[in-house]
């Protein structure tokens, strides 16, 4: 079989199976198995695909099709130019969070050896991002989940970050006494009619990566509540919000000098509390 065959019978098969992005998820498959590029499948087409690469294929498309999301049937998921592994002892990364991160290594700039906070690590795509693009910082990663942190530790390996420690713990419980210089967080924000109406892909994510308590907020009271404690002078903290909940989130944080940012949506992403 050729390639553009096989590219048409896995898209028609995706399509059938109700993946809304069935073509372009028939083509990450082929490219990650080939090593191909994404440009170069156009002229590519007529090419055999060997026993090896076709195996391997099948496999993926039987986990895509059941409804696994791309990014656990590859096992990666980019982010901030960097590859994460990724699978379902966490969150995928999200092109969202990107925005946080930004914004994270804006609030670093002048800063010598600054000291960072990534609470709620999930992959440790926030944390290892910032430890990778500033060597100089060291970065604390925490999550109450052991799966989550064996995953970002694994993560720190693969893109070589050694200014990264890890600690398991409930928010600021991991977190020792220690007063940070930036803390950022993507905590879980959906509430529980988001809950209820959740993607099928997304179901296949750690619901305790995704559920905020009843309004969603339940995190962001806490974090407001003890990042104080853990700032230093002038400190920052950064957090992602879902949609809508910006100004509920900014309310909570009356102690610091806020601002609120948007994603590449033009949607309300992450709220900023600067230590005055
Ligand atoms: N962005 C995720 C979603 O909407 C939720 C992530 C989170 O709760 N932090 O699926």
């Amino acid at each position: 079989m050729n390639a553009g065959e096989w590219l048409a019978k896995a898209s028609a098969r995706l399509d059938a199976a109700g993946d809304l992005d069935a073509a372009v998820d028939a083509a990450w498959l082929l490219c990650e198995a080939t090593g191909w590029s994404r440009s170069s499948l156009r002229t590519r087409r007529g090419e055999a695909l060997d026993a090896v690469v076709l195996d391997r294929i099948e496999a993926w498309l039987d986990r895509r099709a059941s409804g696994e999301p791309l990014q656990y049937v590859l096992g990666t998921a980019d982010f901030m130019g960097l590859r994460f592994h990724c699978d379902a002892r966490a969150l995928i990364p999200r092109p969202d969070t990107e925005t946080l991160c930004d914004l994270a290594l804006q609030a670093l700039r002048g800063r010598i050896r600054p000291r960072v906070l990534d609470l709620c690590c999930g992959t440790g795509a926030i944390g290892l991002s910032v430890a990778r693009f500033r060597p100089d910082a060291r970065v604390l990663l925490t999550d109450v989940s052991a799966d989550a942190l064996s995953l970002a530790e694994e993560n720190a390996g693969a893109l070589g970050v050694s200014n990264a420690e890890f600690a398991r713990g409930d928010l600021f419980d991991a977190a020792g006494e220690e007063a940070f210089d930036l803390i950022a967080c993507n905590p879980p924000y959906l509430d529980e009619a988001d809950m209820a109406a959740l993607q099928s892909e997304v179901r296949r994510e750690p619901a305790l990566a995704l559920f905020g308590g009843p309004d969603g907020l339940d995190f962001y009271r806490r974090i407001a509540r003890d990042a104080p404690a853990h700032l230093k002078g002038g400190g920052v903290l950064l957090l992602e919000v879902g949609q809508g909940q910006a100004d509920a989130v900014r309310d909570l944080l009356s102690w610091g000098q806020c601002a609120v940012h948007e994603d590449l949506n033009g949607i309300e992403r992450v709220v900023e509390a600067r230590v005055i």
